[in-house]
């Protein structure tokens, strides 16, 4: 059953109602997971995916697949490192399912975005980050409002003065990386985080 209070005085029980949301099947739309959600352990950054995969849909826990093992050899993090030190987040928390096409997974609806973006507001409220790493273009969209990644890929932003670092997505199903100024803005996007969580 969704239970949404209008505040939270904690991230553990904002934890035990995002766990078992279910707006947007409620909505009617076809998740193929419950929510994906790992536990506040005082991290102090936040990493803002698009909507987890089918491994971390299965196992209930963010970056658990090839995309994530990807996303800490760019960052530079041992797996224990790297739930350390991110309160891992998305877009959506439920595994959409596949494509119809069949390439990749469904983009989240505009509606399920909205319906979960209530989790994400109730977070950084809570969590009150030093530093928001985005993951993909969706992402970015959604928390910045910015059109297009690949000029933001390498820049530092802000979000009401909290340092914003925006990725690409690591799921390997774009060509994004295959662009050799593409792949120089990855470095140092890379850089810029890893400089950023040296002052945390
Ligand atoms: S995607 Fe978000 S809003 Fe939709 S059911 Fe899952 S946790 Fe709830």
């Amino acid at each position: 059953m969704t239970v949404r209070k209008s505040s939270y005085r904690s991230l553990a029980s904002l934890g035990r109602d995002l766990s078992r949301c279910r707006a947007c099947v409620d909505a009617g739309y076809p998740l193929e997971s419950l929510p994906v959600h790992a536990p506040f352990a005082a991290q102090r950054a936040y990493l803002f995916g698009q909507a987890p995969g089918v491994v971390e849909g299965d196992e209930r826990l963010p970056w658990r697949g090839r995309a994530g093992r990807t996303l800490r050899r760019w960052l530079e993090l041992s797996e224990e490192e790297f739930y350390a030190t991110f309160y891992c987040a998305s877009v959506t928390r439920c595994y959409p399912g596949r494509a119809a096409t069949g390439r990749g997974d469904r983009m989240p609806t505009p509606r399920e975005q909205e319906l979960c973006a209530f989790w994400r507001d109730q977070e950084l409220e809570l969590l009150r980050p030093r530093l928001i790493v985005t993951v993909g273009g969706l992402a970015l969209r959604r928390l910045l409002g910015q059109a297009s990644l690949t000029p933001c890929v390498g820049e530092r932003l802000e979000l009401d003065g909290t340092p914003v670092v925006p990725l690409p997505h690591p799921s390997g199903a774009s060509g994004w990386l295959n662009v050799p100024a593409n792949r120089a803005r990855l470095e140092k996007a890379s850089s810029l985080v890893r400089a950023e969580l040296a002052l945390l």
